[in-house]
């Protein structure tokens, strides 16, 4: 996303600069929320450039949402603790009714309201989501809510959350996705009454949960749509995330990049700045290469879906070149600075550890390739 959308990137930047590397490093040790870092990001109004002006929002595009997200992982954060209250709110606002919207969307453009978890996951059923076994039942003007999500990130720090869950049978359905129906759920009504969350510590600081439904009766309207139809209107939702996901990953890329060529330059062994020499050099070119060819994907697949095309190739393809660049930029990175490169004081073996994530989740690499070969190449479904 190089040279576009400079006003808001230069103002990420300046925002970004009160937040430097001990700040994402203690919390990294203490696996504490970014509080202050969201509240500044909220207040910037950085989290509702995609909600409509009419709600409250900016009504920017992806590529904008992108470029901010970039520029947070570019500058030495992470936009883990607060990205999806960008864009969760899209399959409300593309699926929900005047109602919900006009209930939801100004809030949560104003911040007072969090939509930033998303229930999906589930730890029986992999990535195969149509053997989710989340259940809701129609109640009469409820429905109740059992079953167990994983890897819900941000739960603890959200007011609402999506949740996928089926109201029919697997087997029922025309095809195995039919059958799974979204939901708005408001979770200040719920804690305590049938949602109960546990943190799960992992590799990263990322704030995710174990989420746990028993017998919780929600109002029947927290239904998005239409019953039965729920995979249908995550769909859309997962090409924008895709790509933010993939803008995260080029900042976090040229993090490294940066980082890597100021310690080459500075860094004197045998009488001369290690980045003299071409096994020093060559991967850091290497690097720069993959990420902005990487960039170009992105802003490709960016550009589509802002003008309404499909893009579901380009997402996926923005999300996995953009992963293996960060990926390849962090090991050159850690190798470049020697020993030092394990000290947490130089900010490398967090971020190190934060874009090996890119190849799991949202979507892990398999499954990207998976849908390339089938989907766009027309090779058969492996699976
Ligand atoms: C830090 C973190 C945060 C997350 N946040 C959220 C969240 O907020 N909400 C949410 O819903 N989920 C979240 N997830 C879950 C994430 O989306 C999944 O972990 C990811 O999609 C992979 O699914 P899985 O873990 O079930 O792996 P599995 O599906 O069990 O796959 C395991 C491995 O096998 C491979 N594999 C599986 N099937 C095939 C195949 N047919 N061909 C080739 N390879 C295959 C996969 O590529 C993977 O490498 C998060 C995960 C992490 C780690």
């Amino acid at each position: 996303m190089m040279e576009t959308y400079e006003d808001i990137r230069a103002s990420v930047r300046a925002l970004a600069a009160g937040f430097p590397g001990e700040y994402w490093r203690t919390l990294d040790r203490e696996r504490g929320y970014p509080t202050a870092f969201v509240q500044a990001m909220t207040k910037a109004g950085f989290l509702s450039v995609l909600i409509p002006e009419d709600y409250g929002g900016s009504g920017l595009g992806i590529g904008a949402a992108a470029a901010i997200l970039e520029e947070v992982h570019k500058q030495g954060g992470n936009g883990g603790a607060c990205h999806a209250q960008m864009y969760v709110m899209g399959t409300l606002l593309r699926h929900g009714s005047e109602a919900q919207k006009a209930a939801y969307l100004p809030g949560i453009a104003a911040g007072e309201l969090r939509l930033q978890a998303f229930a999906v996951t589930e730890p029986t059923s992999g990535t195969d989501t149509s053997r989710i076994r989340t259940t809701a039942v129609r109640d009469g003007d409820a429905y109740v809510v059992n079953g167990q999500k994983v890897w819900t990130s941000r739960a603890e720090h959200s007011d609402l959350m999506l949740l996928l869950a089926r109201t029919a049978p697997r087997e029922a359905g025309e095809k195995p996705h039919d059958g799974m129906s979204v939901f708005l759920l408001d979770m200040r009504q719920a804690l305590g009454h049938g949602l109960s969350i546990r943190p799960l510590r992992a590799m990263i600081n990322h704030h995710t949960t174990e989420v746990f439904f028993d017998e919780l009766r929600i109002p029947a309207d927290s239904l998005i749509g239409e019953e039965g139809r729920g995979f249908r209107y995550l769909l859309d939702g997962l090409n924008a995330e895709r790509i933010l996901i993939a803008a995260e990953a080029i900042g976090d890329a040229r993090w490294f990049i940066e980082k890597a060529r100021t310690y080459a330059t500075e860094r004197v062994v045998f009488d001369r700045p290690i980045g003299q020499n071409q096994g020093i050099q060559f991967p850091i070119a290497r690097a720069y290469a993959a990420t902005e060819a990487a960039d170009l994907m992105v802003n490709k697949a960016a550009a589509l879906f802002d003008g309404g095309a499909a893009c579901g190739a380009e997402a996926n393809m923005a999300k996995l070149l953009a992963a293996d660049a960060s990926w390849q930029a962090a090991d050159m990175c850690l190798q470049t600075h020697g020993g030092f490169g394990f000290a947490e004081e130089y900010d490398v073996e967090r971020k190190f550890r934060e874009t090996r994530l890119f190849q799991v989740a949202p979507i892990s690499t398999n499954l990207v390739l998976a849908y390339l070969a089938e989907h766009v190449l027309g090779l058969p479904r492996s699976y």
